[in-house]
């Protein structure tokens, strides 16, 4: 009996890739620009979820604090210089800009972001956080934004080949995420070992201390090329909708934040953030 409910095994996976793919091509030819993201959300448009902002209470007054988790490229990484950027953050700003707040960035492991907005020390969490029914049961969820996958990642030359070979292997994985709780579930808790973030999962792989890590599709890209010797399985493992996480019964801020996300699809902004950090293949 599973725990967790999933949208796809293998064949689903392979479907949606396809699609991200297309998606990423037609966005990239009609918005090609690029970088001013943020500023076209800052313009004038800001008015028309400035009311709904009116009433909003936030952690900070006059601040939007997200809590991430920035080890996520290309959703939230960290730069040379110390900066956090990414996707989400982009996402986070322009949606700020919308409201009339400032945003402010908490960085903290994975599974400490999703407590935060619980335990109503983040306005919003946005760390390519997946939705699922037991996450939907303990805080709420905006329209999602993104579709996320999880892949394998093995050394080159492994003998696993396939989601099924992971039997009896070790998997490496991020704490508190879906790939730790899909592979627990289907390959037993003693299977799985669990680091702080993706980095020292695939660290422990390079080192030969697991035989697979199971992540999320982006941030393994960016692992695998910048780590020589590892490869991602064509196979994929499970489909996800990514959301944004708040406090369980803040309504005024759900619909604030969804009026802004409607807004930023709308008008083309969110595929520009999208298009500045995924380049089509
Ligand atoms: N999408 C995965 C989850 O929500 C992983 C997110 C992450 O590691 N930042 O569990």
């Amino acid at each position: 009996m599973k725990k967790i409910s999933r949208r796809s095994f293998l064949a689903a996976a392979a479907v949606s890739a396809a699609a991200l793919a297309l998606t990423a091509c037609g966005g990239s030819a009609s918005t090609a620009s690029s970088a001013a993201a943020s500023s076209v959300a800052a313009s004038s448009e800001a008015a028309s979820t400035s009311a709904a902002a009116a009433e909003l209470t936030t952690v900070e007054a006059g601040k939007l604090t997200m809590a991430t988790n920035a080890t996520f490229p290309p959703y939230e990484m960290t730069t040379d210089a110390g900066t956090i950027e990414g996707i989400d953050v982009d996402t986070a700003q322009a949606i700020a800009e919308k409201l009339g707040l400032e945003l402010q960035i908490d960085d903290m492991d994975f599974d400490a972001a999703l407590l935060s907005v619980q335990q109503g020390k983040a306005d919003i969490a946005m760390a390519g956080i997946t939705v699922t029914d037991e996450r939907m049961a303990v805080m709420s969820f905006s329209d999602s934004y993104a579709t996320g996958i999880q892949s394998v990642i093995v050394p080159e030359g492994s003998d696993i080949a396939s989601v099924d070979d992971l039997a009896g292997k070790k998997i490496g994985t991020q704490r508190g995420t879906t790939g730790y709780l899909y592979c627990s579930d289907d390959f037993g808790e003693d299977a799985v070992v669990a680091y702080d973030n993706g980095l020292t999962a695939v660290q422990a792989l390079n080192n030969g201390q697991v035989d697979a890590v199971v992540i999320d599709n982006e941030p393994a890209k960016a692992y695998v090329e910048s780590n020589p010797g590892l490869k991602i399985l064509d196979t994929s493992y499970a489909e996800e909708d990514y959301a944004i996480g708040m406090a369980k019964g803040n309504t005024a801020l759900l619909e604030a934040v969804n009026a802004a996300l409607e807004e930023l699809k709308a008008d083309g902004t969110l595929q520009a953030i999208v298009d500045k950090y995924i380049k089509a293949e």
